[in-house]
């Protein structure tokens, strides 16, 4: 007797083909999200790089020119001393950019280690707050409510650059003179919350899981009309990653932002 195999045969044949079809369409699809993502990094990396050239260039030639018109001119002191402190703020900029590089590699580098200490935070916060405070607006703009002396233990230089990057931004993304909220409180015996919150420009409920990648930054660079490298925020991550403690950002009322850390046991 004959058996037709046919229709089985057929079934079989369509069968491994819409398998085949299907692993086909998955893996274009996964090669075209890598290609995607691929094309993002480099972008973002060259976006890094012409913003790091302009953060390079910009305050050097404000400085050379500064320095320039104060040996060719003959200027009274006032004059000369203004030019000296912005001079000196232009350095200021300098010197943090290079920080948040150096420091970037340095955490980049897993068999580099934080060196740790014991430090006085609630110094710390007052140090940065004042020298931001001078250098951006003479009416009063940074209000801090610290706890005293308040000790943790933890590496002095990364969390002094957490504070500079988190106060930095909050003043960055704010009209001129906006003021702005330091709080440091002793939460429980073992927990310390330390809070910047401004009334700027806000972020986004899309940008807020975005914003802590490295070399990130909202908006594109023919738009955007702020200076910055998007390294601050990856590096305060990734600093406080280190150190047990989290990191939240909460929509301000009316506007604005808060950035809102935690350290867990930060006494030891
Ligand atoms: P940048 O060098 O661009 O400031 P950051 O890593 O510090 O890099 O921040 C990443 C992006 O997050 C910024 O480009 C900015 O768009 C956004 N951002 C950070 N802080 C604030 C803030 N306080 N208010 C509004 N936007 C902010």
């Amino acid at each position: 007797m004959l058996v037709n195999y046919e229709p089985e045969r057929k079934g079989m044949i369509i069968g491994e083909g819409l398998f085949f079809l299907l692993i086909f369409i998955w893996g274009a699809l996964r090669l075209k999200k890598l290609f995607t993502r691929e094309h993002k990094q480099q972008q973002q990396q060259q976006n890094f790089l012409l913003s790091v050239t302009h953060e390079l260039k910009s305050p050097l030639a404000s400085v050379k020119l500064y320095l320039q018109t104060i040996l060719k001119r003959d200027l009274n002191r006032e004059q000369q001393q203004m030019f000296l402190s912005n001079s000196l703020k232009d350095i200021e900029r300098l010197d943090y950019l290079v920080e948040n590089v150096l420091l970037t590699t340095k955490l980049e580098n897993n068999r580099f280690s934080l060196p740790k200490e014991d430090f006085n935070f609630t110094d710390v916060i007052r140090d940065v707050s004042d020298r931001l405070q001078k250098n951006f607006c003479s009416s009063q703009v940074i209000e801090p409510d610290l706890d005293d002396n308040v000790v943790i233990h933890a590496d002095k230089f990364a969390i002094t650059n957490v504070v500079n990057n988190l106060m930095e931004n909050a003043i960055k993304y704010s009209p001129p003179c906006a003021k702005v909220n330091v709080e440091l409180k002793r939460t429980s015996d073992n927990q310390l919350m330390f809070s910047v919150s401004d009334h700027g420009s806000g972020i986004s409920d899309d940008e807020k899981k975005l914003i802590f990648n490295k070399f990130y930054r909202v908006g594109n660079e023919s738009t955007r009309k702020t200076k910055g490298t998007g390294l601050g925020l990856y590096i305060v991550k990734t600093v406080l990653q280190k150190h047990n403690a989290t990191i939240k950002v909460k929509n301000n009322a009316p506007t604005g932002s808060i950035f809102e850390v935690t350290f867990e046991n930060y006494a030891s």
